[in-house]
């Protein structure tokens, strides 16, 4: 039978809440597969940093390198700003182990309404690089108080760190429909964006088969509204693939929905699953959150673990929760609580009453 180890880092607000109900959910798929989760519970958090002032533990690092994965529900607390859970945990953590890709699915599951009007079918991947670029911590302040006060940001593009996320998103396009964009800028950007766009041309031609185009950030914004069916894999810098990966979701369902994954695709070190929404301090403690993109967050991480199929009947057991509208949370029209879809979901997989959509 196979173990795998989760460090859960259920983090604050809502995230203890959506954690502890994933959890249950992936107990039910681990009996129902035959393979084994053992959990290891790290209270890393704001709340914490707010308590001792720091986010976690010297050896905090150290204590989730020989995890299998990480599971981490949110960060964020009324009073401490957001760069230092940044700082003080998420990045530190992703660096440490390498975690590159930042991954992040978009896909409009039947039953979930778009704000937009007639959109048609959207599926795809946004591959986000994940450790350099536009987030270095190079630069600073100079002549602060004076009148000659500036301060400097430097972005940092290396051949290795672009080369790997573009191969890796080629690669991913290949499993896929043979179809990538890249987000660029480089009329304005003048050193940076253009090396990305050559590197995107270079690693492009070992995967002759796969169509390619790149767009400028701004007009790629307004397609991924106006035109959000065109795409399938997008390749984006870590800023670019930043703001994509909140525009994405929020055109088919919200953040309530939208799962991501920090991903060492070597798997050297852990990856890290982690639903894109934050603490949500204003609905924490009310157990009203929706649970879905925690959910589709731990299929994320089960695919990445090797257990494709339990993988592939979440996401169905969710798309028939959200297709039949019984049970849904406030922010997809419903009046369920965390509670209740938890339940409701376990119940389609105990019960085997899926819908075929
Ligand atoms: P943080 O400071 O931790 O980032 P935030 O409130 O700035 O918190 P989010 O937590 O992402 O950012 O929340 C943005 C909005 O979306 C809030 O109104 C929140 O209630 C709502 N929201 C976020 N996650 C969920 C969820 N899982 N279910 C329902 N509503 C959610």
């Amino acid at each position: 039978m196979n173990k795998y180890e989760i460090a859960v880092v259920p983090g604050d607000g809502i995230g203890n809440e959506v954690i502890p109900a994933s959890i249950k959910v992936l107990d039910v798929l681990a009996v129902t597969f035959g393979f084994q989760l053992a959990y290891k519970h790290y209270d890393y958090s704001c709340k914490n940093f707010a308590k001792v002032g720091k986010m976690m533990p010297d050896d905090g690092l150290e204590k989730l390198r020989d995890c299998d994965s990480i599971f981490l529900g949110a960060v964020g607390y009324p009073g401490v700003p957001d760069h230092i859970s940044l700082w003080g945990l998420l990045i530190p953590i992703r660096r440490a182990f390498d975690q590159y890709i930042n991954l992040r699915p978009v896909r409009l599951l039947k039953g979930v309404d778009s704000p937009l009007k007639n959109i048609g079918n959207v599926d795809y991947m946004i591959v986000r690089e994940n450790s350099e670029g536009e987030y270095s911590n190079i630069g600073g302040r100079f002549n602060e108080g004076t009148e000659n006060e500036m301060v400097k940001q430097e972005s940092i593009f290396t051949k290795k760190g672009v080369d790997r996320v573009m191969k890796y998103a080629f690669e991913l396009a290949q499993k896929r429909n043979n179809k990538i964009t890249s987000a660029t800028k480089s009329n304005g950007i003048i050193h940076t964006m253009t090396y990305w766009d050559e590197r995107f041309k270079e690693i492009g031609t070992a995967y002759p088969n796969v169509e390619k185009n790149q767009f400028h950030i701004d007009i790629l914004c307004a397609h991924f509204v106006q035109h959000p069916e065109w795409f399938d894999v997008v390749v984006a810098s870590n800023l670019f693939g930043d703001i994509l990966s909140d525009l994405g979701p929020a055109v088919v369902g919200g953040i309530g929905i939208a799962a991501g994954g920090n991903i060492n695709p070597e798997k050297i070190f852990p990856s890290m699953f982690e639903p894109v929404h934050g603490s949500a301090p204003d609905i924490a403690g009310k157990n009203i959150a929706n649970p879905i993109a925690c959910f589709w967050t731990g299929a994320m991480m089960l695919a990445h673990l090797g257990e494709l199929e339990a993988a592939k009947l979440l996401m169905d057991a969710i798309e028939t929760l959200t297709f039949s509208r019984k049970v849904l949370t406030r922010d997809l029209g419903g009046t369920a609580t965390t509670t209740e879809v938890t339940n409701e979901l376990i119940n389609i997989i105990k019960n085997n009453s899926f819908i075929k959509i």
